[in-house]
């Protein structure tokens, strides 16, 4: 790409004008995949958030907090099965509207493409974090079938890191539907490949979303009692 070509906007699919001036012409230019626009519409996360979950506590009542957890997070660690786990989950943008809309164009309507719009984010968010496989969270085979990529995977991918494809999904995805009693209940929702060594592996779980943290706990908690020494995510959404 060079500083004439005209571009268009993944998410707008506006034109995306060149940079000009001296920079432009004597540094290789970062490509741009989306817009000043639609950059904008992207809330990044950032300030003062729940130590495991990173939900932001900018707009959160102090009700539903304790101390440096969410609420959410503090019942979970709270719970003797499920403490300790999952260390971390960083999301990198708000799920506001506007991301809503760009994550179900990618992953409902199958544009793959959209996955550039998150690469930049998400090499910067892995290159400071320690570890040793990267976990993308897998759908079942009918929705694998249905949507054509596991989104989580092509994240990554585009962004050119590797997916270890290790675990696989026993039941459906409509978790979110149930209760949370219901969703902390149900057995195992993941099993783990056969012949995995997994024993003192760091591993990041890659997911679009978090909603409930119900399945990237439930995945943790599968990995960590097969020997990995830590479970931390990365999602794109909170
Ligand atoms: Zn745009
Ligand atoms: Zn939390």
């Amino acid at each position: 790409m060079n500083s004439f070509s005209q571009d268009h906007c993944l998410i707008c699919h506006d034109i995306i004008l060149p940079a000009i001036g001296w920079r432009a012409l004597f540094s290789i230019e970062k490509e741009h995949f989306i817009c000043l626009v639609c950059e904008g519409k992207l809330e990044k996360i950032e300030g003062d958030t729940c130590r495991i979950c990173s939900r932001s506590f900018r707009q959160l009542d102090e009700q539903f907090r304790d101390g440096d957890l969410c609420h959410d997070c503090f019942r979970w660690e709270g719970d003797i099965e499920w403490q300790g786990f999952l260390e971390k989950n960083t999301s990198l943008f708000l799920y506001n509207d506007f991301l809503k809309e760009v994550i179900a164009k990618f992953k409902f309507r199958g544009d793959y493409l959209l996955a550039k719009v998150f690469t930049d984010s998400i090499r910067g968010k892995l290159t400071q974090m320690a570890f040793d496989q990267l976990v993308p969270i897998p759908l079942s085979e009918e929705r694998l079938y249905e949507r054509g990529f596991n989104q989580a995977a092509a994240l990554l991918a585009v962004a050119g890191f590797t997916p270890s494809e290790i675990l696989n999904r026993i039941h459906s995805e409509k978790q979110s539907k149930k209760s949370r009693s219901e969703r902390i209940h149900v057995p195992q929702v993941f099993k783990i490949l056969p012949d995995m060594n997994l024993e003192g592996q760091r591993i990041v779980l890659i997911d679009d979303i978090y909603t409930t943290g119900s399945t990237l706990r439930h995945a943790a908690k599968l990995l960590k009692e097969a020997g990995a020494a830590s479970i931390q995510s990365l999602t794109l959404a909170r």
